[in-house]
């Protein structure tokens, strides 16, 4: 599990399809690939030498070309409120987070896909730190699989006599919900944030309904609907303003795509993959975003159509210039909404006494941009 840099394949990487050509090439048949899964997935078994039904010269053949391996935890932090925060290492020099929020009915954990982030947005510490590469597919789902074992959430590390309550619906997961809400946009790492999902969606994978894996993104229209055609992930959008002009100075990349378009791309999103709605991330901040003109612009822009929105009081970072709306503001912003027929609620804060509130995720990050899209735009360098 922890074995140094070599040419082995991480199979926490590799989507069903991919194992099972994976297993092919070694000569194996392909339902091994589900055996494997189900060894990884279900029980969390991370060493290959004791998966004791593979037959042994396969296992041997594994071990030589294949690992499973997870980021490697830097420290760990735990809030009054239960909420945790793990800060893993992407190399020597660099670390991203991953936080996990316990609730009564549901656990969810946040994930990264990027160590930093490029979109700049001004009201996030992430951006502050710029950006330094996008994290693999491996180290994504890696995330899940680590916080899982942390928390002991396979079937194999949950001891008898373990007397956690179940969670609602008779599931007794501890970990229910993945949200692709952490450091970085998930939609520039398209080509690793794809397979990554399709893991965590998967029988054979983790397992987790298409309800319980939500991917946030800043609004990068194209990819949207690329997304479309890949995947159907709940789907969340950082909207934060009702009108471009303020849109853009929050959030740079509305300068490219702004927000008839990227409505557009949302509706096309749930019309493909007959989704529920679109969930619009709206951060509460006070005197900028949060008159009842501005909650009236916004409901004028959803209302008929597919979506909620899901205010976020605003959790400050050392070196902000903005402030939190207070919350009888925030009320009245949801009540407004919630007056004009469009559905509104607002996240409660959580972990920010260490830091692990939305936004807040530092990490370390050496910034190896040379221009971030507040400066410049039309450069975002997005992998497909
Ligand atoms: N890049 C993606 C994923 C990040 S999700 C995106 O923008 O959607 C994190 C959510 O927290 C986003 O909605 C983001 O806009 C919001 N956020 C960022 N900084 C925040 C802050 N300081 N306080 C509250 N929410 C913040």
């Amino acid at each position: 599990m922890t074995s140094s840099a070599t040419s082995q394949t991480n199979l926490l990487g590799l989507p069903r399809a991919a194992l099972e050509a994976f297993v092919a090439d070694l000569g194996s048949k392909p339902f091994r690939a589900r055996q494997l899964m189900n060894w990884i997935y279900k029980r969390g078994e991370g060493s290959i030498a004791d998966m004791t039904d593979l037959a042994k010269d396969f296992r041997a053949l594994l071990r030589e070309r294949a690992e499973i391996r997870t980021p490697e935890i830097v420290t760990m932090q735990h809030s009054s409120d239960g909420t945790r925060k793990w800060k893993l290492s992407a190399d020597s020099s660099q670390a991203f987070e991953m936080v996990f929020i316990p609730e009564k009915e549901r656990g969810t954990l946040c994930i990264s896909s990027q160590v930093g982030c490029m979109l700049d947005c001004s009201f996030c510490s992430t951006a502050q730190q710029g950006f330094n590469r996008n994290l693999s597919a491996a180290e994504i789902v890696g995330q899940v699989w680590l916080a899982k074992q942390e928390l002991g959430d396979f079937s194999r590390t949950r001891r008898a006599g373990d007397d956690r309550p179940p969670q609602a619906g008779g599931d007794s997961r501890i970990v229910t919900n993945v949200v692709l809400m952490g450091m970085g946009e998930p939609l520039a790492n398209f080509r690793n944030v794809v397979p990554a999902v399709r893991i965590l969606m998967d029988d054979y994978g983790f397992d987790l309904s298409r309800r319980r894996v939500t991917l946030s993104t800043s609004g990068l229209v194209p990819q949207i609907y690329k997304l479309a055609e890949e995947t159907n992930v709940a789907l969340a959008v950082s909207l934060h303003a009702p009108d471009d002009e303020l849109r853009s100075e929050l959030v740079p990349i509305n300068r490219k795509h702004p927000i008839a378009e990227l409505l557009e791309a949302c509706w096309h999103y749930i019309d493909e993959q007959n989704g529920r709605s679109v969930t619009f991330e709206y951060v509460m901040l006070e005197g900028i975003n949060d008159s009842p003109a501005q909650a009236r612009a916004l409901a004028a822009l959803l209302k008929g159509h597919p979506a909620k929105v899901n205010l976020i009081p605003f959790n400050p970072f050392p070196g902000t210039r903005y402030r939190r709306s207070p919350m009888p503001v925030i009320a009245e912003f949801r009540d407004e909404l919630i007056r004009r027929g469009v559905l509104a609620t607002i996240r409660r804060t959580r972990g920010d006494d260490i830091d692990a509130a939305c936004g807040q995720l530092a990490g370390k990050v050496i910034d190896r941009t040379t221009v971030r899209l507040g400066n410049k735009l039309f450069g975002v360098a997005v992998q497909q």
